[in-house]
């Protein structure tokens, strides 16, 4: 998408004075500021292509460079993947006034009491082919920590041996006022002692934790459903399986990163299966019948008189299942013969007597495609 010009994005003419610019820009930080538009991507990308526009106006060099060649003019200059949140954020204690980012916290009023989250788990799964292609059920073994049982996380006595925070009065955030541009404003901030809970421990857990942090280390085994058709490099999450936060909150989650572990015969591409099949040029001249592997057994296939090297039969139904749950991947046979290494002189006579036969040349018609025609056909 080509980007817009910046004076367009903050609504201001060319010939905008430096303040204007900044007044043009705040109106756009409130309004689409994340805090204020939670989930709503549009005012995301809104919010980061006014800060973008502000950074390079509010600098007399960029801006310079910006109003000569567009946006052409600051390549180079560190400013072609846009910014991120925390650049943007730490712009704001020249807009906005105020040490840090007081920001986040004017919108809301309440003092939003953020729900701490505990770390998230990571472990490596490795899968058969089998697996791979039906799905299946696993069963890990995961060291984790929980919530105590004798305060349920919290630490504190039974989970109820609470007191008011003295730091905040009960109320889980400290107000101030700030000089802003806007004027002077309330700010209201989490409170650093309780974490905007309003209350701290009075009394000690006696259980499990000791009062300490409300966790305890547990080994539990977790039943993992892997759906069929998973990847390499996939991760599956399970919410609220990893670790629970000391003090208090919700666990983490338990990601698992899927492996693959290589089958001894039979190679993955996406949904399909691929196996090399090798039999001699007799087989292949005069056809045969023979058992090839398929994922989890087996299966009897036809080689049919006169059968060339490179030839592909496809077994339906045979390979994966689709992530999506619908549809089914295939096994190809790749068809290649063998032509002996080594003979004995006999062998070499016998085949001298065949050289000279005339359905021993190669006469490839017409129709027998090529090895690319082949490829496009079973692929696309
Ligand atoms: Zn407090
Ligand atoms: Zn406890």
């Amino acid at each position: 998408m080509a980007k817009r010009d910046y004076y367009e994005v903050l609504g201001v003419n060319r010939s905008a004075a430096e303040d204007e610019i900044k007044k043009a820009y705040r109106k756009l930080a409130i309004k689409y500021h994340p805090d204020k538009n939670q989930g709503d991507k549009e005012a995301e990308e809104k919010f980061k292509e006014a800060a973008e526009a502000y950074e390079v106006l509010s600098n007399a060099d960029k801006k310079a460079r910006y109003d000569r060649h567009g946006h052409q003019g600051l390549e180079g200059y560190g400013n072609g993947g846009g910014m991120n949140m925390d650049d943007i954020f730490s712009q704001f204690s020249d807009i906005f006034g105020g040490g840090g980012s007081p920001f986040g916290d004017m919108f809301g009023g309440g003092g939003r009491q953020q729900m701490r989250k505990g770390t998230n788990l990571r472990i490596k799964l490795k899968l058969t082919l089998e697996e791979v292609a039906e799905g299946v059920e696993k069963k890990i073994k995961v060291k984790r920590f929980v919530a105590c049982e004798g305060c349920k996380g919290t630490g504190a006595k039974n989970g109820t041996a609470f007191k008011t925070c003295p730091t905040c009065n009960g109320t889980g955030q400290i107000r101030r006022v700030v000089n802003t541009m806007l004027g002077q404003m309330m700010s209201a901030t989490t409170c650093p002692t309780c974490n905007g809970a309003g209350k701290s421990v009075a009394e000690r857990c006696d259980s499990v934790c000791g009062g300490k942090d409300g966790i305890k280390q547990l080994e539990e085994v977790i039943s993992v459903k892997v759906p069929a058709g998973v990847e390499e490099g996939m991760q599956l999450s399970m919410g609220g399986k990893g670790n629970f936060p000391p003090g208090g909150g919700i666990a983490g989650d338990l990601l698992i990163a899927i492996e693959e572990e290589e089958h001894e015969s039979l190679k993955r591409e996406g949904k399909n299966v691929h196996y090399d099949l090798y039999i001699n040029f007799v087989d292949a001249a005069l056809g045969t019948v023979l058992d090839v592997p398929t994922i989890g057994g087996k299966a009897r296939i036809n080689v049919d008189a006169g059968t060339q090297s490179g030839k592909i039969l496809r077994l339906k139904g045979k390979g994966i299942k689709e992530l999506n749950g619908y549809g089914i991947g295939d096994q190809l046979i790749h068809v290649n013969i063998w032509t002996p290494k080594q003979l004995t002189k006999e062998e070499k006579s016998l085949l001298e007597k065949l050289k000279s036969s005339p359905n021993f040349s190669p006469n490839p018609e017409k129709s027998e495609k090529s090895f690319m025609e082949k490829m496009k056909e079973y692929f696309q």
